[in-house]
């Protein structure tokens, strides 16, 4: 158990912690505004909107780059992703990829072993992970735009409150930017606590993890989690025409206009769960290949250049 979760009032409840809470406390201001339903439109339009941002661009792009893109496009995705209020690009895809290399083990930074709440929001309202863990990301540190951006994390979700505002003045704030991000918040952090506690396993992978069809739609396709687990580097994680993957498709419809390309598929070898032989033969390659950190966090993973 992480040393901070002993000490539950530290992790949760500092000042630091406080934008957090203020936050979801500025959401019981929606019954001192008089009630509209384009308001809980807005609030919906942002969290779809931004869900996506957050499984197909931190998630798939960043941290898993599952697809190709160009560099101005990479830049406009990264800044739209973390209106999200979700910290850095670069830190969500370091820590990410430390998730994948240590999934339910000891040094997984957000596994339920430890804890649900820890899982859901205690490891990122604690201060063990504040950093950004360059060597997990050498591949996006070559970007001085994306490492800029790191480091000003602020400004996206500014400049979301500020649009939020000029659309639909305080209203906009309480309902777009408050109870909107709220929303997000935990249906994004369910993919770390739920999706490895709720559902079945199809593939037995050395994790915890589960596909949740619930969770699936609640977090536009990530609730497929076991087959991520399978094989990370895909475009789409749900692996069958049944599994409704939302992220997948607004990927292709991305790709369909030339914005994105490359898509990366599953390979079919992958499909079957009893299919374990594939699997290992490529983690064995890549461990040989030489650098064993990258190969251990992107097991059957080939990283592709970003086009510039
Ligand atoms: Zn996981
Ligand atoms: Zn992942």
């Amino acid at each position: 158990m992480p040393a901070a979760y002993k000490n539950a009032f530290q992790t949760y409840f500092r000042l630091k912690t406080s934008p957090f809470w203020i936050i979801h406390l500025l959401c019981f201001a929606a019954f001192f505004i008089e009630f509209s339903w384009w308001y809980v439109g807005l609030a919906f339009a942002g969290y779809f909107v931004r869900m996506f941002l957050v499984t197909g661009v931190h998630h798939r792009y960043f941290s898993h780059r599952s697809y190709s893109t160009s560099r101005v496009f990479q830049f406009i995705l990264a800044f739209a992703a973390m209106t999200s209020v979700q910290k850095g690009v670069l830190w969500w895809a370091a820590h990410h990829r430390h998730h994948h290399t240590h999934s339910d083990q000891e040094g997984d930074i957000h596994s339920p072993q430890d804890g649900f709440w820890w899982s859901h929001i205690g490891w990122i309202l604690s201060d063990e992970n504040n950093e950004t863990e360059e060597h997990y990301i050498r591949d996006l540190m070559r970007y001085p735009e994306l490492v800029w951006l790191n480091k000003y994390f602020v400004i996206p979700p500014i400049v979301y409150g500020v649009a939020m505002f000029l659309i639909a003045g305080v209203p906009g704030l309480v309902w777009g930017l408050c109870i909107s991000t709220v929303m997000l918040w935990h249906g994004t952090y369910t993919i770390n606590s739920l999706s490895h506690l709720w559902g079945w396993q199809r593939y037995k992978t050395t994790d915890t993890s589960r596909n949740n069809p619930v969770l699936a739609l609640v977090t536009l396709g990530e609730g497929w989690h076991n087959n991520h687990h399978r094989f990370q580097s895909a475009a789409r994680n749900g692996f069958f025409w049944w599994e409704i993957d939302i992220t997948y498709y607004i990927l292709k419809t991305l790709a369909a206009v030339g914005l994105i390309w490359n898509l990366r598929p599953v390979p079919e070898q992958l499909l079957d769960p009893n299919n374990e032989s594939w699997i290992k033969s490529q983690q064995v390659e890549q461990i040989s290949a030489g650098n064993s950190t990258a190969a251990k966090t992107e097991k059957t993973d080939v990283v592709e250049e970003v086009e510039a």
